[in-house]
């Protein structure tokens, strides 16, 4: 069979091109450089919103309904294409509508024809609804602008909240240290307290028997320490017991543990340490404090127990027997060591 083909005449070719342009929503130009005049199709109209051919059909047309803030831009690059500095004219621009408002459009043009010294004769293009598009992908911009700020705000308002928390950390770990200090010292000498020297004795005398090694306690209280402050007054009575703690720190070992165990009445704890050392030890310390001048002049004595730690003792029987020894101290005339 013989097929036939069909030749469409130039005229119909125009024609049906034409039709197509007219329906299409995108809105075609085609300029002639030579007249100026600028045919446009209805989709360029329709897209824009105004009514199909209400404008010259001449270049300031179009230059008319470009964005003020874009127009720049777009005349450069249109001058550098015509000019063939550049090889490919597209551009992104806004253009007014029919109710003032704008369109993002993408100007997309060839030049067709040129003359024979290179002068462009014809440029043909398309207009192209991008303002969808555009607007969205501004919005995206927009949006990940804000959450990388927002992503940014929140690390450092995280770090300021670490750090603000290990500030206060730090001032609770301060408070936890001192209010323990507080518990377990006394404010005047920054000795152990009663309490503390408790709990340290019963370690002690666990170790001591875990170890089988000696372990012996000193009881002491200061002689006449009421006549100081009736005469000197109180303020100066606080300061002997100060300087006392020193001196009585001075003589013993870092393994030996010193205590206010009230009023004028110190104790102390010698771990490893036979009667004999600890009368030989407290002995130390009251010919110490027997040659110190304290303030105002102040000679003063003490009176002491010394005992060692026994199998069957209990913290108060230990205790008891060492002041029961300081007591017969003070009943012998004070300033002597009893021990037992
Ligand atoms: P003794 O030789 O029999 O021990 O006589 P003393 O005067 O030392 O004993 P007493 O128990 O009669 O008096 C103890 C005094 O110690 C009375 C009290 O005011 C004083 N004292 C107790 N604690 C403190 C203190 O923290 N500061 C001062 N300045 N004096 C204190
Ligand atoms: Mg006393
Ligand atoms: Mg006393």
């Amino acid at each position: 069979m013989e097929i036939i083909y069909k030749h469409t005449s130039q005229e119909e070719a125009d024609f049906t091109l034409n039709s197509i342009l007219d329906i299409s929503s995108d809105g075609f130009w085609d300029w002639d450089a030579i007249t100026g005049y600028v045919a446009r199709s209805h989709g360029w109209f329709r897209m824009l919103g105004y009514d199909v051919d209400i404008f010259k059909n001449d270049v300031f047309t179009w230059e008319d309904i470009i964005h003020v803030d874009d127009y720049d831009r777009v005349m450069q690059h249109f001058e550098s294409y015509i000019n063939a500095e550049i090889s490919k004219y597209q551009i992104e621009y806004r253009c007014k509508k029919f109710d003032d408002s704008y369109l993002w459009i993408e100007d997309s043009g060839k030049i067709v024809r040129k003359s024979d010294d290179g002068k462009v004769l014809r440029m043909i293009g398309v207009h192209k609804n991008i303002d969808e598009i555009k607007k969205t992908k501004d919005m995206l911009l927009q949006q990940n602008k804000l959450l990388s700020t927002d992503k940014a705000t929140l690390e450092n308002l995280v770090k300021e909240r670490t750090e603000e928390l290990n500030q206060i950390n730090k001032k609770l770990y301060e408070q936890i240290k001192k209010a323990e200090h507080t518990a377990s010292h006394d404010s005047l000498t920054g000795l152990y307290n009663r309490r503390m020297f408790e709990s340290l004795l019963e370690r002690e005398m666990h170790r001591a028997k875990r170890y089988t090694y000696p372990l012996s306690i000193i009881f002491f209280d200061i002689d006449d320490f009421k006549k100081i402050n009736d005469v000197h007054g109180h303020k100066v009575g606080d300061e002997v017991l100060i300087d006392i703690a020193v001196l009585v720190q001075n003589c013993i070992r870092n393994s030996d543990i010193i205590a206010r165990w009230g009023g004028e009445e110190f104790i102390l704890i010698l771990p490893e340490t036979n009667l004999q050392d600890a009368k030989d030890k407290a002995e130390t310390i009251r010919e110490t404090i027997a040659n110190e001048i304290f303030p105002n002049s102040i000679h003063l004595t003490c009176s002491f127990g010394a005992s060692l730690l026994l199998k069957t003792d209990t913290i108060d029987t230990l205790f008891k027997r060492c002041d029961d020894l300081l007591y017969k101290a003070k009943e012998l005339g004070k300033n002597n060591v009893q021990e037992g």
